[in-house]
């Protein structure tokens, strides 16, 4: 009998919790633990074993019931192979699951932190290994243009993320990379956030002026954080106005001040993020004509992108 109670069908694939099988932490957000798992479906045997990310909710409450009911219902409209494909949702006991595609590189942002220059000044995790390989030119251009495929489906869904930034994309295998949360609020990145009055939290440093300014989040404000995370990118997952508190950071983009220019970032790339922060949001770039220049800078007839390889490399 499902705990989860409503009055209609639900949207969204139900899944059976006997059919997960946890094997260990991935990580926690504001929601809950993530872990990995074993999903066997009990309808499609055939199927077989594959391993998935199962979102395990903290809150079971009445409200968070009915959001719970909606991001489900929405994710399962999302489908493109820079979006992190959600398999359904395990509502026959508390706590709730979500269910989604495992990407196994983690987050994108820890992702650049390790691999960067800057990466020796990082804490060691997980006792001696052998340091990552470095990233090239081209695999940080085609990691910028798999996220601005993936933002240019959500405009075209017209749906707004918000909160676009690394820690939000997810890198799989063969390094794709893939948006992967909606939510709005995090704690685990939570100097990233700002809190506004009570509860709100606003990941200020990638957010346009009218966005700070009138709470205006759009398609135009979401391509503003798309050049944000080009800079994280080409920062190796720095955070955005270090060294400023978030009320300096508002103070600068308010008064119409951009990032600069991150060490060895091509000036195709740096022009890219300048389109994308532009004052006036009908001035600023579209996600798809972002995504058509990314095309185009990651094809191999373009000289710039093999001409810069060895500067990063
Ligand atoms: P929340 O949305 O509740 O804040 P997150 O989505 O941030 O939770 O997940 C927390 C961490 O779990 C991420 O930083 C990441 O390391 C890991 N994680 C989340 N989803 C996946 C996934 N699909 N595949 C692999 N790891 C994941």
């Amino acid at each position: 009998m499902p705990l989860l109670v409503l009055d209609r069908k639900p949207e969204y694939k139900v899944i059976s919790s006997s059919c997960l099988h946890s094997l260990k932490d991935l990580g926690e957000g504001v929601f809950g633990k993530v872990h990995l798992s074993t999903y066997s479906s009990s309808q499609d045997p055939e199927a077989g074993k594959f391993l998935v990310a199962v979102k395990i909710l903290k809150f079971c409450g009445e409200e968070s019931a009915k959001d719970f009911d909606r991001e489900a219902s929405l994710l399962t409209q999302l489908t493109h192979k820079n979006i992190v494909q959600f398999h359904g949702a395990c509502v026959d006991e508390k706590p709730w699951k979500m269910v989604f595609e495992y990407m196994e590189n983690g987050d994108l942002n820890q992702f650049l932190r390790v691999r960067g220059p800057d990466a020796h000044l990082l804490e060691a995790h997980g006792g001696p290994m052998d340091p990552p390989q470095k990233l090239s030119l081209l695999i940080l251009l085609q990691m910028a243009r798999d996220i601005s495929q993936g933002m240019e489906y959500l405009a075209s869904m017209h749906y707004v993320h918000r909160d676009l930034a690394t820690r939000n994309c997810l890198v799989g295998k063969n390094l794709v990379v893939k948006i992967g949360d909606f939510g709005m609020s995090r704690d685990i990145y939570s100097s990233d956030y700002y809190r506004v009055g009570g509860h709100t939290l606003l990941p200020v440093r990638w957010m346009p002026p009218e966005s700070v300014m009138y709470r205006k989040f759009t398609s135009e404000s979401d391509v503003w954080s798309f050049g944000v995370v080009l800079w994280e990118i080409f920062s190796f997952g720095k955070q955005p106005w270090y060294g400023y508190s978030n009320q300096e950071v508002i103070q600068l983009v308010t008064g119409g001040q951009v990032l600069p220019c991150p060490l060895a970032t091509p000036p195709d790339a740096y022009q890219l993020m300048l389109n994308c922060w532009q004052t006036q949001p009908n001035q600023r770039s579209t996600m798809k004509a972002v995504n058509e220049r990314l095309v185009e800078l990651c094809s191999p007839c373009v000289k710039n992108s093999t001409l810069y390889l060895n500067v990063i490399e």
